[in-house]
């Protein structure tokens, strides 16, 4: 290790910034988020270094660098042009034993500043000690991506109670456990969903009572049509955090080798006609395993509230007073028409669209036949590949064109996605004659023309 990574306390200290250009300006503003009070010598700074003075929040000195500029300053940034004279402020730093920063020349730094991810009080830094500043700022912006901005909130409300945890804790053991619980249940979720009073009322609910009663969480996670890129920040994070996963048919492998490692697996179906575990066996196990304090995550293919039953299993969830909470994700409609490129409505061909169940119930679909045999509209039927040559006949006896394009997408956004497209009218041969296997989506709609132009992923039908 070149360097050694501290965070330096400079709230209302002097810190001089000599330069004032564009490169100086964004130094000061970082200073400036640490509270410096921040002195900046240049004779031609830019315009904004000039509005900071402007609104009082800097000291501006129009003129050249004094040597005596650097008296009683606690931290120095040079940020010239000028190679002389940066390296005769960094001597001059250097021999006052002031902390020097000459931008662009790590030799002439006594302290390098990282690349930062900000979530104050939580700061995390990233520094390739000079040596690849782009490196660093491509890890920084993945790190952004993947840390919940209200961690800065979580670090905030944890430290309010800072002083209390270790009262009730006096083992140091006892106290981590009781932090990473809090950490990773439904405290933090609370206060990543804004809901930081509750959270903070939970917190001496549980600082307060003993912890043995406690009741777990159910989350209810979309996880997609199948390609785990698809998947939400929000829906990795929970499932990584789940003790218990329950998933069925529909979610991806590559979906499911996302879950935590050591989290237990159930399998609850559901295959066509062959329910693993029936849905109020799902519904009650759902509960069951919250009141054991486990932090279940019920793993659905598509959004849980698209054709997902998952409203039913909140309900139960609801009666029973166990918290739980939402992610959507991309139904099967959005993610197989996309890889599909066909856009679901497009201003040529159709103002709406419509997801509809092609389920068959004793034979056929109870579904307003009228209101969906109709030009410039889109229908994407789900569950539909048994009731394909049903709804072929019944929207052409409610006259829809039989030449009305149709795609069928099967195992959508997945290395085995395949798309046939065809007539309306031959829909039902076609399902006859060719291998197609569930998961399928039937798209119908003039769109489906667009596949021609617009198909990017797959190498076509
Ligand atoms: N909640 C899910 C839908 C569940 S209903 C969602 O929002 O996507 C199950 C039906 O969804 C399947 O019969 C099929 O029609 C469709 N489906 C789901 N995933 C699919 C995929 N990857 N490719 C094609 N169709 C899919």
């Amino acid at each position: 290790m070149n360097y050694l990574p501290i965070f330096i306390d400079i709230k209302h200290k002097p810190c001089l910034v000599i330069g004032g250009g564009d490169i100086a300006y964004r130094k000061i503003m970082l200073l400036l988020r640490a509270n410096a009070k921040v002195v900046c010598v240049d004779k031609f700074a830019c315009k904004n270094v000039h509005a900071l003075a402007d609104e009082g929040k800097i000291v501006l000195i129009s003129r050249n660098f004094k040597t005596s500029d650097i008296d009683s300053q606690s931290l120095i940034v040079s940020a010239t042009n000028n190679k002389e004279l940066n390296a005769e402020i960094s001597q001059l730093a250097n021999n006052a034993n002031i902390p020097v920063n000459v931008i662009d020349s790590p030799d002439l730094c006594s302290f390098i500043m990282p690349s930062i991810i900000d979530r104050s009080p939580l700061v995390i830094a990233v520094s390739s000690g000079g040596k690849t500043p782009v490196l660093s700022r491509l890890i920084r912006a993945k790190l952004e991506s993947t840390i919940p901005h209200a961690y800065g909130k979580l670090a905030e409300l944890a430290g309010s109670f800072r002083d209390q945890v270790k009262e009730k804790f006096t083992n140091i053991e006892d106290r981590r456990y009781f932090w990473e619980k809090t950490f990773s249940g439904i405290i933090a979720e609370k206060v990543f969903a804004g809901k930081i009073d509750e959270a903070r009322e939970d917190m001496q609910q549980q600082l307060d009572n003993s912890s043995d009663s406690e009741v777990g969480e159910v989350y209810l996670v979309g996880g997609g049509p199948g390609d785990p890129d698809l998947l939400t920040f929000k829906a990795l994070r929970l499932m990584q955090q789940a003790d218990v996963v329950l998933h069925d048919r529909l979610v991806s492998k590559e979906v499911m080798d996302l879950v935590r490692r050591d989290a237990e697996l159930i399998y609850v179906g559901k295959e066509r006609d062959n329910h693993s575990v029936p849905q109020d066996g799902i519904n009650q196990l759902l509960v069951d395993l919250a009141k054991q304090g486990r932090r279940v995550c019920r793993l659905k293919g598509g959004d849980p509230f698209i054709f997902g039953r998952g409203g039913e299993e909140i309900e139960t969830l609801a009666e029973n007073g166990i918290p739980f909470q939402v992610v959507p994700g991309i139904t099967a409609a959005s993610g197989c028409s996309t890889y599909s490129g066909i856009p679901l409505t497009h201003r040529d061909y159709s103002q709406s669209c419509r997801f509809v169940t092609g389920h068959l119930k004793d034979g056929s679909m109870n579904l307003p036949w009228d209101e969906l045999a109709v030009e410039q509209q889109t229908i994407v039927f789900y569950m539909a590949l048994k009731g394909a040559q049903h709804l072929s006949n019944k929207l052409i006896e409610h006259g829809m064109r039989s030449d009305m394009p149709v795609a069928l997408v099967e195992k959508g956004t997945t290395p085995d996605h395949r798309v046939w497209t065809t007539t309306l009218g031959e829909l039902p041969n076609v399902v006859a004659t060719q291998p197609i296997k569930a998961p399928t989506l039937i798209i119908v709609g003039e769109v489906v023309k667009l596949r021609k132009k617009l198909n990017w992923f797959d190498s076509g039908d």
